[in-house]
């Protein structure tokens, strides 16, 4: 869990109730060894300032560049776009729905996730431009609002209010995948060679 602003212990609720042990990340060294990343959502410039304060837009590009598993939501799906983390083949339009007047709740398809997700949109942003890696997985009035690229998914909307658990079960699955995929993991021999 990036946990430098926003909405982060919600979704830490969600993820211990599906069984994840989950680490808050404020620091480059909190990310050593994590299987995956949530980015939170919450306000996009606030995030930015401390990404940089901090210096973690090179470790979480190495990251997730390498592949880790990834959520991100509403400002999450802002902080991983072209424009900031780079991370994400879209341009992310911030507050594209309007701001308070545009706060809404939507019921969503979302292939490979799952079928009428109530999602709550809060001042929300909207992907443009998505790249050929891109896959858009719903879309709002035309504009997309779920989009996959690899194993980064980022929504618009804050599925951690209503206890939707279907993203955060995505982001599990995506982990457990990608360690079978990789075989056992060594193990911690004791006691030197034979
Ligand atoms: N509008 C916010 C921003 O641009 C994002 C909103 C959210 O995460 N709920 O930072």
């Amino acid at each position: 869990m990036l946990a430098l602003q926003g909405d982060f212990e919600a979704h830490r609720r969600l993820l211990e109730e599906l069984g994840a042990a989950v680490r808050e990340v404020r620091v480059p060294a909190d990310l050593d060894g994590l299987d995956g990343l949530v980015i939170p959502g919450g306000e996009s410039t606030t995030m930015t300032l401390g990404i940089e304060r901090e210096g973690l837009a090179g470790p979480l590009r190495e990251l997730i560049g390498a592949g880790t598993p990834t959520l991100g939501t509403c400002a999450g799906l802002i902080m991983l776009d072209r424009d900031h983390l780079g991370l994400l083949e879209v341009t992310a339009a911030r507050n594209a729905f309007g701001r308070q007047v545009r706060s809404f709740e939507e019921r969503l398809d979302l292939d490979g996730v799952g079928d009428g997700i109530e999602a709550i949109f809060i001042r929300a942003p909207w992907a443009t431009e998505p790249g050929a890696d891109v896959e858009v997985l719903a879309a709002v009035d035309g504009h997309a609002v779920a989009v996959r690229q690899r194993d980064v998914l980022a929504v618009s909307f804050h599925p951690e209010l209503n206890g939707e658990r279907r993203l955060h079960g995505w982001l599990l699955q995506r982990i457990a995948a990608r360690r079978a995929a990789a075989g056992p993991r060594p193990q911690a021999t004791a006691g030197g060679s034979p």
